[in-house]
């Protein structure tokens, strides 16, 4: 399984914006742009929400089945590890292997001389094609990387080889995610990351590093543009490179994880994607949740009441639900309207607020992020949410139609 140069992960909180979301990747690609759907979710998001990778698999059919789509689509167990990848097995033909936990912690000595040996052509000075500067190897560079990743890499080679035996070769894409650590990955170390994959025999075909910068959920990019451009241009001539060096699939690309809403690096990564003819990932999830809101607030009546209450104990329950995410959120608290004022707004103060627009003097990307991590309250409110969903199915479905299109596929992939 071969996986399309342009995907998108289109992750969905409740399971109703399939044919929505469908219909925005159908937008892009009328305009001539070929890009494949990924249904993503993880398994933090399951919990939470208690669904299960069967209900995704299902979604994703129906939605299919609906548009009359005909092209390759996926299933992304995301972020998933040996301990909670079996429930993902039957559905998902696409896997994410999360091996972040596993970073920074020593390997065997004999695996490390190991790789040390096979790493050792690459010492001293290491020209990377479009790459302007040589890389500079030493025994102490490629030690200190084998330090923080050889062992996560040995632990995504068992997913790996456990999937394998239970799905067949090559019959699911594999992605390797470090996305989740403390420190961003240098071009060195993304290059030495995909020599120990190699080592390790695993067909990857996405990689998630972590990036410079913030990658906050469903706000923008936060960080210096110029050295994110950089290392972007230098990641992606490194693939190129690891791809012929090291026999690694063709397909292979980057996948830029919490890639919602990243406004100021889209066209960043457009240029540079345009420049390598390269293949690109992005997820999105919580994206979608929001525009769900924004939705329901439009629709006036229950629907505003509704997500007034959200908000309201989102507010309450803020310390409970913000500490699963606490590396991928910056909420200043003091910048929260009060839930009673908010209990008084119209529908177009509460749609402004959230809506992901950085030039209308409303947008609030605290209560933006407070929302996002949100969603727990209405996936408590059951029924009476996603009955509300239903009854606002239009208005709803094209808030999430037109964020997808005009603010991601477009900028990104046009
Ligand atoms: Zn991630």
């Amino acid at each position: 399984m071969k996986i399309e140069k342009y995907t998108f992960g289109i992750g969905d909180r409740f399971a109703h914006q399939g044919m929505a979301q469908l219909q925005a990747i159908l937008k892009v690609r009328e305009a001539g742009i070929d890009v494949h759907p990924v249904w993503n979710k993880s398994n933090r998001e399951h919990l939470i929400i208690k669904t299960s990778p069967d209900d995704v698999r299902a979604e994703a059919d129906a939605a299919v089945a609906a548009s009359g789509w005909t092209g390759a689509y996926y299933v992304d167990a995301d972020h998933i590890g040996l301990k909670t990848v079996d429930a993902f097995i039957p559905a998902s033909d696409f896997f994410t292997l999360d091996v972040a936990d596993f970073t920074g912690k020593a390997a065997e000595v004999n695996a490390v001389e190991a790789f040390l040996k096979a790493a050792s052509r690459y010492s001293g000075s290491l020209s990377i094609p479009g790459i302007d500067r040589p890389f500079h190897l030493t025994e102490e560079t490629v030690r200190g990387a084998a330090g923080k990743f050889l062992l996560a890499v040995q632990e995504a080679g068992r997913i790996y080889r456990y999937l394998e035996e239970r799905k067949g070769k090559e019959a699911f894409v594999t992605e390797v995610s470090v996305d989740e650590t403390d420190t961003p990955q240098n071009p060195v170390e993304l290059f030495l990351i995909l020599a120990m994959i190699s080592e390790e025999r695993i067909p990857i075909q996405t990689i998630a590093p972590k990036f410079t910068g913030r990658f906050n959920k469903g706000v923008d990019y936060v960080g210096d543009l110029g050295q994110f451009a950089k290392e972007f241009d230098e990641d992606l001539s490194v693939i190129a490179f690891a791809v012929r060096e090291f026999g690694l699939p063709e397909s292979l690309k980057l996948s830029v994880h919490s890639g919602s809403d990243k406004f100021s690096i889209y066209p960043i990564i457009n240029r540079l994607i345009k420049k390598h003819s390269a293949g690109l990932h992005v997820k999105t999830a919580g994206t979608t949740w929001l525009e769900e809101v924004i939705g329901l607030a439009e629709s006036g009546g229950e629907g505003l009441a509704l997500v007034k209450e959200v908000y309201a104990q989102a507010n309450e329950h803020f310390a409970e639900l913000a500490a699963p995410y606490s590396t991928v959120i910056d909420i200043d608290v003091t910048k929260l309207p009060d839930p009673q004022s908010v209990m008084g707004w119209s529908s177009a103060q509460y749609a402004n607020a959230l809506r992901h627009v950085e030039s209308s003097p409303d947008y609030n990307p605290d209560l933006r992020q407070l929302l996002h991590v949100g969603f727990k309250v209405a996936a408590g409110m059951g029924k009476r949410f996603t009955e509300a969903l239903r009854a606002n199915e239009e208005i709803v479905g094209r808030n999430v139609t037109e964020n997808l299109f005009d603010r991601h596929l477009q900028p990104i992939f046009a």
